[in-house]
């Protein structure tokens, strides 16, 4: 057997070429290479896709946080209540706007927040929460907004791992104020370099966001905002609009794979992931817990199988927030996810034969 990597980007690449080639060539052709008529289309695959009304795309999933921020007027000294077991950008927007994220623990089933310690995270000066749908996995949307609107709080759903994902049935990205998705290419919906997209139903939100993007002009060259340079590229559009049509399929060939590591895997050393009941996770990744990790990876490694860390070290105990004073032991459950979690292949591409080799290996370690 081959050695079998985390993701196959190539593989996918290979299934699509011509269409792709061919989206190139239509962009190349028309001499327009940043935002519009391919951007716009995308813009309302997308809206259509996820069920908003609009759809913004940006140069990036970060991106994509940062301008919701900017354009909520979130800034210095606001709070915002996220999670601190997600990729850096989660937070990081809280902080380029001059906010000060909030990190409550994680719940040790679906590795979201952990709904039932919002309320006490939040203080006078919380503006928003933001849920982090990750690995795919969804959040539960019905609490976050019921509290939010409670406490009078945004909620900007960070979907950049779960684009196609469900909650009781909707599409994520739909249920919060505002979202963002990333088409990074390891993502589910990837392109071939960087993109992202905003959704929303607040008309007023994605007016102000597309001045944003452009510098805040609007007409151009005429400035009523400091914005950003954040666009997305034709090319990147036009590729991206090839593969929206696939990836219901792409999703529903990663959850079959999922479901045949559920069964196939019976290691009683490792922790399977486990879908909430009112989820539709589209397993962005795999993620297993061992106790013994470095062993574990060792192990595969000889079997020829990658593995991967996500995420090695919690937001919290970042060296960039040792300023927001919290320590290890602080938030327990995500420390100890974060040291036992890791991810073993799973992509749309991976073979029946490929799965059984990895299940039967870790079956097989002790
Ligand atoms: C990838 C990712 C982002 C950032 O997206 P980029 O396109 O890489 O900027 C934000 N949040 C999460 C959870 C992500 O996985």
């Amino acid at each position: 057997m081959n050695k079998i990597p985390l993701l196959d980007l190539k593989a996918q690449y290979q299934s699509i070429k011509e269409e792709i080639q061919e989206a190139i060539d239509r962009v190349f052709a028309s001499g327009q290479y940043i935002l519009g008529p391919e951007v716009s289309q995308l813009e309302e695959e997308i809206a259509q896709y996820i069920g908003t009304d609009y759809a913004i795309a940006v140069a990036n999933g970060s991106d994509a946080l940062t301008l919701v921020l900017k354009a909520w007027d979130i800034g210095a000294g606001d709070e915002i209540i996220t999670s601190p077991y997600t990729f850096f950008a989660s937070a990081e927007c809280a902080s380029q706007v001059g906010a000060i994220p909030v990190f409550i623990d994680i719940d040790p089933v679906t590795y979201c927040l952990d709904v039932g310690k919002i309320v006490q995270a939040i203080t006078p000066k919380t503006k928003a929460i933001i849920p982090v749908h990750i690995f795919g996995q969804a959040c539960e949307m019905d609490k976050i907004m019921e509290l939010a609107h409670k406490h009078k709080l945004l909620v900007l759903e960070d979907a950049c791992q779960a684009i196609g994902g469900k909650y009781k049935g909707k599409k994520l990205g739909s249920l919060g104020h505002a979202s963002a998705f990333s088409f990074f290419p390891t993502k589910n919906l990837g392109c071939y370099g960087d993109g992202g997209i905003i959704t929303t139903n607040d008309k007023e939100l994605a007016e102000k966001l597309k001045i944003l993007r452009v510098h805040g002009s609007n007409p151009k060259y005429y400035h009523s905002l400091f914005g950003f340079n954040s666009r997305l590229d034709a090319m990147q559009a036009a590729m991206l609009q090839v593969k929206l049509p696939y990836l219901d399929t792409w999703n529903n060939k990663r959850r079959y794979n999922a479901s045949l590591y559920n069964k196939l895997i019976t290691n009683p050393k490792v922790i399977k992931p486990q879908e909430a009941e009112y989820a539709e996770s589209v397993y962005h990744l795999y993620m297993i817990q061992v106790k013994n990790r470095d062993s574990f990876r060792t192990y595969m490694e000889k079997k020829g199988i990658a593995t991967g860390i996500y995420y090695p070290v919690p937001l919290h105990l970042q060296e960039v927030y040792q300023d927001l004073g919290y320590k290890e032991g602080d938030l327990p459950i995500c420390e100890q996810i974060a040291s036992r979690a890791v991810a073993i292949p799973l992509y749309p591409e991976l073979t029946e034969d490929q799965i059984k080799y990895i299940a039967e290996s870790i079956n097989a370690w002790q």
